[in-house]
């Protein structure tokens, strides 16, 4: 019935031979060092001073130059461009290590990322390579006043004129764009269906017609800069169009396949924070004359938030690890995004209950964490909507017979 059949030396053979050469767990020597190199970076530079950027909102100048220097900035950029040519998987060390110090700190280091995945030669070279040779920030314009998580909604309009666009309209929630060089913006440019309605544009920060509105005060992480951006019959050369005209929503959708993976390692640094510092202070705190690490009502919670941080970890490493592979990845991305933000929660509230009375004050880290975390569950796509695209590509593979679910181990 069956061409092969599993014998003990076809077992042998996938053991020793495939499984070593294809399946490890085990990071290579240069990851180990981009690991420890981020952890280092994280204890001297990023832990001493995330406090004062949370209670200041001052944005993270010194520390984002620092990165830049130590070559912790922009390592997906193309070597070709002057960059470190890095995957998803090794940003996604750095991303972990960067957020378990201050996720804030992490977010806007991070906004850097995915840019301009659809862009040519030319344009790469322009705006990645000036992005190497100095610590510039960039930022993506997609969600509007009006729309947010119905990215077909998006009113702002670039129209031809000669060789260049006209932009109008309103960009709401903008990572970084009070230090932007240069914006992604997503455009409509006819009234087609929404796959063929908007076109991606590199704007130049400093164009003629931008405003750039005023900080926005955060919950959290608030050392992040979010703010509204408005384009007022702002001119861009059809040489800053990104591919094809209509081919915008593809392309902002597209980068969605790089940036959850890496936003989810953001929540899996403050996740594994969480946990380390509500382990800590239960092996500190005594009440009813042993450590509460001693309660098993603590120990557990404590296990518990292992056991999301570790499960978290495997799926955001996973749909990192396929885009490097180029597979597609988009249904696993949602699910280590949706799933590690709300690990990221779980765990910070958890810490904040371990730290009692405590835990409910900013002389004690874990607040912090706890308003840090929810905006993992809405930036990159909310919970809900991680959960439509991963209902949506469930269903629709079923139906064709070859479930994504049993696609990739
Ligand atoms: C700090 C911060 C930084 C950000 N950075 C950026 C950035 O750099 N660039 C950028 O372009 N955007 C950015 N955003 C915007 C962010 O991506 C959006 O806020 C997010 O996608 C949600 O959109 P919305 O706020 O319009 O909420 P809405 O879309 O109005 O959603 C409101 C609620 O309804 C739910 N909902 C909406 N539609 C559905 C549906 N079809 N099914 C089920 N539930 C649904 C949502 O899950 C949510 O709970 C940022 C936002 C914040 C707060």
């Amino acid at each position: 019935m069956f061409a092969i059949k599993c014998s003990p030396s076809l077992l042998r053979k996938a053991t020793l031979a495939n499984c070593k050469r294809f399946f490890s767990l085990e990071l290579s020597s240069d990851q180990k060092q981009l690991k420890d190199l981020s952890e280092k970076f994280t204890l001297q530079e990023i832990i001493p001073k995330a406090a004062h950027h949370d209670r200041t909102g001052e944005y993270p100048t010194e520390i984002l130059k620092k990165l830049h220097e130590v070559g912790l900035m922009n390592l997906h950029i193309p070597e070709k461009y002057g960059g470190a040519g890095m995957g998803v998987f090794d940003c996604a060390i750095v991303s972990e290590e960067l957020s378990y110090g201050c996720s804030g700190i992490q977010t806007a280091a991070e906004a850097n990322a995915p840019v301009i995945i659809a862009g040519n030669d030319a344009q790469k070279k322009k705006y990645l390579g000036r992005m190497v040779e100095e610590p510039l920030m960039c930022a993506y314009g997609v969600t509007e006043p009006v729309a947010g998580s119905d990215v077909a909604g998006i009113q702002t309009k670039a129209v031809k004129k000669g060789d260049s666009w006209v932009l109008s309209g309103q960009k709401m929630w903008i990572t970084n764009s009070g230090h932007a060089n240069w914006f992604f913006v997503l455009a409509k440019t006819s009234n087609d269906k929404p796959g063929k309605a908007f076109t991606g544009f590199i704007v130049d920060g400093n164009s003629p017609g931008i405003t750039v509105g005023k900080k926005e005060i955060n919950m959290g992480q608030r050392a992040s800069d979010t703010r509204g951006v408005s384009f007022e019959d702002v001119v861009v050369p059809d040489e800053n169009r990104l591919g094809q005209v209509g081919e915008g929503f593809k392309i902002a959708m597209g980068a969605f396949d790089v940036t959850r993976p890496l936003v989810g390692a953001g929540a899996l640094g403050l996740a594994r924070r969480a946990l380390d510092e509500a382990t800590k202070y239960s092996l500190e705190r005594k009440t009813m004359g042993k450590h509460i690490a001693d309660h098993q009502a603590i120990s557990f919670m404590l296990a518990d938030m292992a056991i999301g941080y570790e499960a978290a970890k495997g799926l955001v490493y996973k749909s990192a690890w396929l885009r490097d592979q180029n597979q597609r990845n988009t249904y696993w991305a949602s699910i280590g995004k949706a799933f590690a933000s709300e690990v990221a929660n779980k765990n910070a509230a958890d810490a904040v209950q371990i730290f009692g009375g405590n835990g409910f004050n900013s002389e004690y880290p874990v607040e912090k964490l706890m308003r840090d975390a929810k905006i993992f569950m809405i930036y990159e796509g909310t919970s809900q909507i991680q959960r439509s695209i991963i209902s949506k590509l469930l269903i629709d593979s079923s139906k064709s017979g070859d479930p994504l679910y049993n696609k990739v181990f």
